[in-house]
């Protein structure tokens, strides 16, 4: 047998190696806390779960979804918008509804990047960016993100010979690993950049709303000028703790949104409509749980920040996401310190370089973790920072 080509060319799935080395120490009895992969460990609000045990039991909901969503799905994705960012979106030609927003994501570049052109991925970032691109042919170019731009891309770096290849640049605010949050100004400066370049902009919006201490993240496409060159993806896996379940949706510049539903249809078949009213639900529900889940992951930024600074550790409290993004001690590297922090207190957290180049001298904590395990992890913590 001999698989393609292309498949060599894709590095190991991050987490997918991230598993493997817990998997190995646990099997030697060692006792892991994993602040390792970005999971939600709290349920599903309960409403949601009963809409979907309702919706499983209408034989309506049996067959073959519709290749662009239910109506009432995507007119309840537009209400949001319109009520969160004060975005108007037709829910006919702006809004196409994804199997996760993971699968849009990777399928993006199938229709927008041939081979030899470049897409500008955010350096460090989330790695689908970089191995959609490279299954479609295409170039990824990394933006570097550095601490001193606020873990922004600076866009007067970008070569022209690359600007002029560019077809798409992903953003990621608040963002997965780094949780730099932005604010409008930005994103009216990166809407401007990608149109003077013929560039589509794709804003991955999945931690908009995870965000602390009154910070309100902005949506891309509330920008003068974004709904010709943006389209942005949205998550109900991280708001409403529904990662298992693949639901999420793209919006935005319409002529983007129709290169993605003719895509899709020859791929996928739609997402179950149990899971699009389940979807309805959480979307038009009350959101009490969301703010429940809010405060849980500000009272863990603050235990795990509030423990790093106590070790003389440099960090910022984050104002969004649900990850906290921490410099490792001088004397290592991202990996060596990931695997000293396994392998001396059994900890996981996942080194920075794995998300690129630029991420290299630092670690993410992902505080999808139980109260008691971070207390401990945090605890553990101070043992190898201290040595180190
Ligand atoms: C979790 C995550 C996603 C994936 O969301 P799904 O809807 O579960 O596929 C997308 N982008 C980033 C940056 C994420 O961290």
């Amino acid at each position: 047998m001999r698989p393609a080509k292309r498949i060599d060319r894709l590095p190991p799935y991050l987490f997918a190696e991230m598993d493997r080395k817990i998997a190995e120490a646990r099997a030697k009895g060692v006792d892991v806390i994993s602040f390792g992969i970005g999971d939600p460990d709290l349920p599903t609000p309960r409403h949601v779960v009963e809409a979907l045990c309702g919706a499983a039991k209408d034989p309506a909901t049996h067959r073959y979804p519709s290749y662009t969503g239910m109506p009432d799905f995507r007119e309840a994705i537009a209400e949001w918008y319109q009520s969160r960012f004060g975005v108007v979106l037709d829910p006919d030609t702006q809004i196409q509804p994804l199997v996760g927003t993971k699968e849009g994501i990777f399928h993006l570049p199938v229709a927008f990047v041939d081979p030899g052109d470049v897409a500008l991925i955010p350096d460090p970032g989330y790695p689908v960016y970089e191995t959609g691109t490279i299954l479609a042919g295409g170039e990824p170019v990394s933006m570097p993100l550095l601490a001193a731009n606020g873990f922004t891309p600076d866009f007067s770096a970008i070569s022209d010979d690359v600007a002029g290849r560019a077809k798409v640049m992903w953003l990621n605010y608040p963002s997965n690993p780094t949780a730099a949050c932005v604010d409008e100004s930005f994103f009216a400066r990166a809407v401007r950049y990608c149109r003077d370049h013929d560039i589509l902009l794709c804003h991955d919006a999945a931690y908009t709303e995870i965000t602390f201490d009154d910070y309100v993240a902005p949506s891309a496409l509330q920008v003068d000028g974004a709904m010709d060159c943006t389209i942005e993806f949205g998550s109900l896996s991280k708001t409403y703790n529904m990662t298992g379940w693949r639901i999420g949706w793209v919006a935005g510049a319409p002529q983007a949104i129709e290169a993605m539903k003719r895509l899709k249809t020859n791929i996928d078949s739609g997402i179950f409509d149990a899971v699009q009213r389940a979807g309805i639900a959480a979307l038009n529900g009350p959101q009490d749980d969301l703010l429940a889940t809010i405060e849980r992951y500000r009272h863990r930024r603050d235990l795990l920040c509030d423990a790093l600074k106590s070790m003389d550790v440099v960090v910022e409290p984050p104002r969004g996401s649900i990850y906290v993004w921490t410099p490792v001690p001088k004397s290592h590297t991202s990996e060596s310190f990931s695997t000293e922090l396994l392998e001396k207190a059994g900890v996981v957290a996942i080194p920075g370089n794995g998300y690129g180049a630029a991420g290299e001298g630092f670690v993410r904590f992902s505080l999808t973790l139980a109260d008691e395990r971070l207390e401990e992890g945090v605890d553990r913590l101070r043992t190898v920072f201290a040595d180190a």
